[in-house]
Formats: structure tokens, C-alpha cells, sequence
């Protein structure tokens, strides 16, 4: 198994080895490679299992090294960054030759975001590369929002997890780019569409459609639980299965229908960032219960609310 610490120079080393660890973010966990570092960025794909196809993101602390990771870094970028970094937002923009063709899938832009998270970015103020890190689970699973959940099911494939506690956001970044004079929202993550427009103007969205193989993230079934996930209402499920075997993940009501053991509430007070913060977890506990399905519902299609859906959808999806 890893070692789970806080040891940031022995982090450091092994990154400098050019092996992959898992890392804290607000986001979800990362599992992190020298970016510039085609063996390490390899072994990133090779332990989670993930498809070649789908690019990393490359993360770093400060936005002058960012520059340098990119060929032009328009002023919309620079309004977003000052607005939202460090924070739950990446950005796409044309790579410089410095990132490798691994890292952004043959790709003409590379993704790139500075993370809020204290030891996280003091491990990159002392490395002279940035790190290449895709959420740390195995590909289309959960993602994890503890040092346990990545010990869990990567462990075995990496000698070390920095441990930074519970993610405090709880979902992954959202992802932004620039078509021409037009902000595109690629995938809904941890920063609202409303937020960023507040800053830029009208955004387009395209992160619902799932067949758009600019950003892989949006692939279909992703984020989800073993167990089969339907959005439903209780009442429904409860047709099929006893109460006994129903998970019930909802956002603020209790429910009389199924015992109270088998219900994760996302937020009592109605908080769609607390529910983002809870929601993995929460799917994660509810599919290690003794249960057949899992129940849940949508949230208001608003702020983080719309983020948490695109998950929840995606999880519920099964082919
Ligand atoms: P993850 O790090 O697991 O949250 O996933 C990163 C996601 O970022 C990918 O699945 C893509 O959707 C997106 N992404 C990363 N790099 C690029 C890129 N160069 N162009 C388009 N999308 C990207
Ligand atoms: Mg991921």
C-alpha cells in the first residue's frame, strides 16, 4: 500500500524520480507526474487505466510559469485567472512546444490551472516542473475526495499520497476555453457558469454534448458507482426492490420510504457547494452498502447545482 503522509519534500523527491503519487486539491485528488516527464506522464495513463485519448491537465502555481506553457494567453484568460486562481478552474489554451503531445493527446491546446490547496501548492513552488494530473481514481470511476478514497483503489500502484484531508470543493474544475472571441464551457466543474459570466460576458456551453471529442471528460458513463444508479423517484424504484435495498442519495429531504442508513443527505440547508463537497463521498458510501440500487434525484439546474447534475447524470448512465 502507499504511504499516506504530509511530507512534502519526500514528495518532491519521488516527483524529481519521476514517479506518480497522489496529491490533494480542492477540486478531487490528483495522481501527479512530472509533467515534462514522458515516462512519469505514461505511467499516469498506465496506473489509472485511462485511455491515451484523453489529455491531462498541467498544473502549477504561479501564472508566470503558466506563460510559459503556452504560445498566447488572451485577455479574457487573464480575467478569468485573476478572477479565479488559485481555484476550480482550467483553462485551454494553444500549448507551447515545452508540453508534449502525451500530455494533450496530440491536441493543440493544453489544459492548464493553478489549484487551491496549501500543501499542493507549496509542493509546486519547489519544483522546477509542473505536474501533469488527472483526478486519482481508475478511469470512469468515482472521483476521490480523500487520501483514503485513493489508497483504496490505487494504493497498491504508487509509493506515496499527500495527504490535504477532505477536497473542499468536491467536484472537478471546470473547463474553459476560447473559440475565437467566445468563452466556451467544455465541462461544468467547481466554478458556476454564472460566476464566470460574470467576469466575461455570455459563455457558450457545450460540456452537454457527450460526443464532442475535444474534451474526453464528458465521455458518457463516467464518475460512476459499481451499483446501478437511476434518477428516479423512490416510489419507483421501490416497485422493483424492498426498502432494505435501496441507497437513496438526495439533496435535502429525508425520506420515510427507506431506512435512514441507507440515505445520504447532500446539504440539509439546501448549499449547493456543501453538496458538491459531499457528493462523491456520498456516492461512494452508498455504493459499498448492501444494497441493490441507488436512488437519486436532480438538484435545481443552478450555480454549482447544474455541475453536480452533469455528474450525477453521467454516473447514472449505463452501457
Ligand atoms: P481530469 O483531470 O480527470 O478531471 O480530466 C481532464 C479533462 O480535461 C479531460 O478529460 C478533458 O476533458 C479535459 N482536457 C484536458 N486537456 C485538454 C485539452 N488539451 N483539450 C481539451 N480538453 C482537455
Ligand atoms: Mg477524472
Amino acid at each position: 500500500m502507499a504511504v499516506i503522509g504530509t511530507d512534502i519534500l519526500a514528495t518532491k523527491k519521488l516527483l524529481e524520480a519521476g514517479k506518480v503519487v497522489g496529491i490533494p486539491t480542492e477540486t478531487v485528488y490528483g495522481l501527479a507526474g512530472n509533467a515534462l516527464n514522458d515516462d512519469a506522464v505514461l505511467q499516469i495513463f498506465k496506473v489509472k487505466n485511462r485511455p491515451q485519448f484523453d489529455p491531462l491537465i498541467v498544473h502549477t502555481n504561479s501564472l508566470k510559469k503558466i506563460k510559459s506553457f503556452v504560445m498566447d494567453f488572451p485577455q479574457k484568460a487573464q480575467q478569468l485567472a485573476e478572477a479565479f486562481w488559485p481555484g476550480p478552474l482550467t483553462l485551454l489554451l494553444p500549448k507551447a512546444e515545452t508540453i508534449s503531445d502525451l500530455v494533450t493527446s496530440g491536441l493543440g491546446t493544453v489544459a492548464v490551472r493553478i489549484p487551491n490547496h496549501i500543501l499542493t501548492l507549496e509542493l509546486l513552488s519547489e519544483l522546477d516542473f509542473p505536474l501533469a494530473a488527472p483526478s486519482a481514481n481508475p478511469f470512469g470511476y468515482i472521483s476521490p475526495t480523500s487520501a483514503q478514497h485513493v489508497d483504496k483503489q490505487l494504493g497498491k500502484k504508487i509509493p506515496y499520497i499527500l495527504d490535504g484531508g477532505s477536497s473542499q470543493v468536491g467536484i472537478e474544475s471546470t473547463i474553459v476555453g476560447f473559440e475565437e472571441d467566445e468563452t466556451v464551457v467544455y465541462r461544468l466543474g467547481g466554478v458556476s457558469v454564472e460566476a464566470i459570466e460574470n467576469v466575461v460576458g455570455a459563455v457558450r456551453l457545450v460540456a452537454h454534448s457527450s460526443s464532442n471529442p475535444k474534451a474526453p471528460g464528458m465521455l458518457k458513463s463516467h464518475y460512476s458507482p459499481r451499483k446501478p444508479f437511476f434518477i428516479s423517484s423512490l416510489k419507483e424504484v421501490l416497485k422493483d426492490h424492498s426498502p432494505q435495498k435501496v441507497g437513496y442519495l438526495t439533496f435535502q429531504k429525508v425520506s420515510k420510504l427507506v431506512p435512514i442508513e441507507h440515505q445520504r443527505i447532500l446539504s440539509l440547508s439546501g448549499s449547493y457547494t456543501e453538496a458538491a463537497k459531499h457528493l462523491f463521498a456520498f456516492m461512494r458510501q452508498l455504493d459499498a452498502l448492501e444494497v441493490e440500487v441507488i436512488c437519486t434525484e436532480l438538484l435545481p439546474e443552478k450555480e454549482l447545482g447544474r455541475a453536480i447534475n452533469d455528474r450525477i447524470r453521467r454516473a447514472a448512465v449505463r452501457e
